[in-house]
C-alpha cells in the first residue's frame, strides 16, 4: 500500500529512533561477542561483520532463537509505541528505512505487536540457511558496484537517500494529492535523506545524535523543515503536533 489515508508518509529509521539503541550492537553485546565483532570491523565494513559474527556465533552453538531472546530485551520507549499507534490510527503510511536488517526488525516489532503499523520495511535482507545460520546481506550489493551516492556519510551497502527516493517517486506516482513526509533518525545515514525531501515535508533529527551535528553544520542546505527531538516523549509530542499541523493545512 503506497497511499496513507491523510496523506502523510512518517519513515521512521530503525536504531536508535524507535528502539533505544544499536539492535547490532545490543545483540553481539548480549551474546558475548563484543570483543570478536570489534576484530571483524577492523577488517571489513559493518554489514560485512555483522553476518561474520553472526556465522561465529552459529559455529559456537548460538541458535536462531537466542538471538531473537535478546532482541525481545530491547528497550522501547512507550511514548514511541503511542506515537506509532496515533500516527497510524490517523492515516498515516509508516514505513521502515533501515540500516539494521530484516531478522532484527522483525523480531522486534513481532515482539512488540508492531509489525502490522507499517505498510513497508526497507533495510538489509536476511535469510536462515540450511544449517541453521542467520545471513544477513547487503541492501545494495556493493561488490557488484558501488551505490554512486557521493555523501561520505553513506555505507557502502546502503544509500537511504537513493532508497527515499523510491519511496518519493513511488508515492508521487499513486494518486493525485501531492504526499507529505516526515523523516526521523538519529544516524549519519539519516543526512542523506534529509537533504532530498522538499520544502512540504519534515525532518525530525534525534538532538545531540551524528544527523544533528551534520544539519547544523549547514541548516541551508536543507528544504525540509527540521525539528529536533531527544527523547521518545518528545519524539511522540513532536510527530503528533506536526501530523496535526498537515491535516489541518
Ligand atoms: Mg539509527
Amino acid at each position: 500500500m503506497v497511499d496513507g489515508k491523510n496523506g502523510i508518509v512518517v519513515v521512521f529509521d530503525f536504531d536508535k529512533t524507535i528502539i533505544d539503541v544499536d539492535s547490532d550492537n545490543w545483540v553481539v553485546d548480549a551474546l558475548g561477542a563484543t570483543h570478536d565483532f570489534d576484530r571483524l570491523l577492523s577488517t571489513m565494513p559493518w554489514n560485512t561483520a555483522i553476518d561474520a559474527i553472526m556465522g561465529e556465533l552459529h559455529a559456537r552453538g548460538t541458535t536462531l532463537r537466542d538471538v531473537a531472546d535478546v532482541l525481545c530485551t530491547v528497550p522501547l520507549d512507550p511514548h514511541i509505541v503511542a506515537a506509532i499507534k496515533a500516527c497510524h490510527a490517523l492515516g498515516c503510511d509508516l514505513r521502515i528505512l533501515s540500516d539494521a536488517n530484516r531478522f532484527f526488525i522483525d523480531a522486534v516489532l513481532d515482539h512488540h505487536g508492531l509489525g502490522g503499523y507499517f505498510s513497508d520495511v526497507t533495510t538489509n535482507p536476511s535469510h536462515v540457511d540450511a544449517d541453521g545460520r542467520l545471513r544477513i546481506a547487503p541492501h545494495h550489493d556493493f561488490h557488484a558496484a558501488p551505490h554512486g551516492c557521493c555523501l561520505d556519510t553513506c555505507p557502502p551497502n546502503m544509500c537511504k537517500g537513493q532508497a527515499l527516493d523510491r519511496v518519493l517517486a513511488s508515492s508521487g506516482a499513486a494518486g493525485g494529492k501531492k504526499q507529505r513526509f516526515i523523516y526521523l533518525g538519529d544516524g549519519h545515514g539519516d543526512y542523506c535523506p534529509s537533504l532530498r525531501l522538499g520544502r512540504e515535508d519534515m525532518v525530525m533529527p534525534r538532538k545531540g545524535f551524528p544527523v544533528w551535528d551534520l544539519i547544523c553544520e549547514d541548516p541551508a542546505l536543507l528544504q525540509a523543515e527540521v525539528h529536533p527531538w531527544s527523547n521518545g516523549a518528545e519524539m511522540e509530542e513532536t510527530l503528533l503536533r506536526l501530523v496535526a499541523r498537515v491535516e489541518e493545512e
